[in-house]
């Protein structure tokens, strides 16, 4: 088979693989249809994030199941079904309780399409045919009548957005409509999947970026939009507040502007290590702060009913490109791009 493959700094080629085939009775092969970029490969092929060439690429995306291990029973050979890009098994005492970013069945960190930061690597989405070690616990029909393109980053991005928001909407609900407000401090597409789950949990959503791309698409999603680095000490703070540029000095600004006991949710990954974070004012104010992985299997049912009726994610996908040309896009990509055949 063909798989993308990254090569050195702005290339990427495709290159033949052994065709996987399967080797346990829980396994399902499938083959990828509808692959969008994470966030972390625009970083990537930006430059912005470097990483040892030589690795499969893609973790998110809708894909067919062509072939099912003795023991499956919840898909069959021809379902669409979407892939997470977290592998879990579905059965240890993490994943039970919800946890399946941290399967306590295998090595941490066990994905998709970024071998250099994986416990276990299981290839890259970018190619034709994918295992799928515990297909009963992992994989999801895609429902009819949802447009494809605006869930192919339900593996991962998606729900990263998700858990900024859901867990907190019964907070949300419970305020005077006055007071139902988010804050969204974005960049990439993360930032924009939370906006969009605030306005459909029926929250009046702030969003602030630098990019004019992002804002538009923002704007066309719902949200207010605002043309700046980071709220300053003018906003009025929010009981609910996200996160995701990575850059600790627009944490800061972001958690100033999470009200008393309010709760900020961190998405970034900041490889440069320590963080100051001002624990003071957040003691002081009683702020709530979540960072971590998301734990995409677990959220992913939640997340296709609301997207059945409340919110159309359609907006935040930048570009549509047919699959052969990915070695020329992959490296160019700057917003969320989904690769089709
Ligand atoms: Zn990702
Ligand atoms: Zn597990």
């Amino acid at each position: 088979m063909q798989q993308l493959v990254f090569e050195q700094a702005g290339r990427y080629a495709w290159r033949a693989a052994p065709d996987p085939q399967i080797s346990d009775a829980k396994q399902a092969l499938v083959r990828p249809v509808m692959v969008a970029c994470c966030d972390l490969d625009v970083a990537v092929a930006e430059g912005v994030l470097p990483m040892p060439p030589g690795h499969a690429v893609g973790h998110e995306g809708l894909a067919e199941v062509v072939a099912v291990g003795d023991e499956v029973t919840n898909v069959r050979v021809g379902d669409r079904v979407v892939v997470p890009f977290q592998i879990n098994c579905g059965e240890c005492n993490a994943c039970r309780r919800g946890v399946t970013g941290s399967c306590a069945a295998l090595p941490l960190m066990a994905m998709y399409g970024m071998a250099p930061l994986a416990g276990l690597d299981g290839g890259g989405f970018m190619a034709d045919l994918v295992t799928v070690p515990f297909a009963d616990a992992m994989l999801l029909p895609v429902p009819e009548g949802v447009d494809p393109v605006a869930i192919a980053s339900l593996s991962d991005n998606i729900p990263d957005g998700w858990r900024a928001i859901g867990p907190y909407r019964a907070e949300l609900a419970a305020l005077d409509e006055v007071d139902r407000r988010v804050l969204v401090v974005g960049r990439r597409s993360i930032g924009l999947y939370a906006a969009a789950f605030g306005l459909a949990y029926g929250a009046q959503v702030d969003y602030v970026d630098t990019d004019q791309r992002r804002l538009a698409m923002a704007e066309k999603l719902g949200a207010r939009v605002h043309e700046r680095p980071k709220p300053d000490r003018s906003w009025d703070p929010y009981p609910v507040t996200v996160h995701t540029s990575a850059d600790p000095s627009v944490l800061t600004s972001t958690l100033r502007a999470t009200w008393p006991d309010g709760v900020c949710t961190d998405t970034g990954i900041y490889y440069q290590g320590g963080v100051e974070m001002p624990l003071l004012p957040m003691y002081t104010r009683g702020v709530r702060f979540v960072t971590g992985r998301v734990n995409a299997r677990a959220v992913i049912p939640e997340i296709l009913e609301l997207l059945a009726t409340a919110c159309d994610l359609a907006p935040a996908v930048d570009r549509v490109v047919p699959w052969d040309d990915a070695p020329s896009v992959w490296p160019t990509m700057t917003q969320k791009t989904v690769f089709t055949r």
